[in-house]
């Protein structure tokens, strides 16, 4: 299944060059899976099954009721409603047994098929960027042409590259995407700083130049995209 029905070059993702690239590919990948769970997988009993023991989180769910129409959800969720009542729910006088259905229940906030399958999906995603970077030239130039990798992808790519490529290899990886990451981070400290001078009276009437959403990139460098509300 992810390999036919989510799975989103990686190179596609890197032609692009706004924010984060992970970022824009997890966005991707969560939008692709809710699509293909309340579409056409509604009713195939394998991905039924799957769905039913993880359920999903908070977000996704949300992002389910968006992209999928209200039958399609209600269906989803009637089996899963029924896989609680089997098996968090069976009438027993047993202590032990109770505490065990609840502690079933608690898994359950754990877990969520959207956010499993997209982390997998993220993973060899990040392994090929590895491997492309060190083989592909003109990858490399994408690669190095990235605004920003967000903390958690920044620290995720770091240890993937680890894991995967040689000593020579990796350091000439680490080297680019530490630069990029730092200037970025440098750059917001910068205009964090400056948004705050702004509030001295001596600087009344002066240029915020770029500071005025320094507060909201700092919360995409360091949570990713998030819906703002600002004042
Ligand atoms: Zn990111
Ligand atoms: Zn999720």
């Amino acid at each position: 299944m992810k390999q036919t029905i989510c799975t989103i070059p990686v190179t596609d993702v890197f032609i692009e060059k706004d924010g984060c690239p992970f970022c824009r590919l997890e966005k991707k990948l969560e939008e692709s899976y809710a699509r293909y769970i309340t579409g056409d997988a509604k009713m195939e009993p394998t991905v039924r099954i799957e769905t039913n023991k993880t359920g999903f989180c908070k977000h996704h769910l949300q992002l389910m009721f968006e992209i999928g129409g209200r039958l399609s959800n209600a269906l989803i969720l009637e089996s899963h409603l029924q896989y609680i009542i089997d098996n968090c729910f069976k009438e027993e006088e047993n202590v032990k047994k109770i505490k065990g259905e609840a502690a079933q229940c608690e898994k359950l906030f754990h877990s969520c098929f959207i956010c499993q399958n997209v982390s997998e999906d993220l993973q060899r995603a990040m392994e090929t960027t590895a491997k492309l970077f060190v083989k592909d030239e003109s990858f490399k130039k994408l690669y190095s042409a990235q605004p920003f990798f967000c903390l958690e992808h920044y620290s995720a790519m770091i240890k993937t590259a680890g894991d995967i490529l040689g000593k020579k290899d990796f350091l000439e990886f680490a080297e680019v995407t530490k630069r990029i990451t730092l200037n970025h981070l440098k750059e917001l400290k910068g205009d964090v700083t400056h948004f705050c001078s702004m509030f001295d009276y001596r600087n009344a009437g002066g240029d915020f130049k770029n500071s005025k959403d320094s507060i909201e990139r700092s919360a995409v460098f360091l949570n990713g995209p998030m819906d703002f509300q600002t004042k």
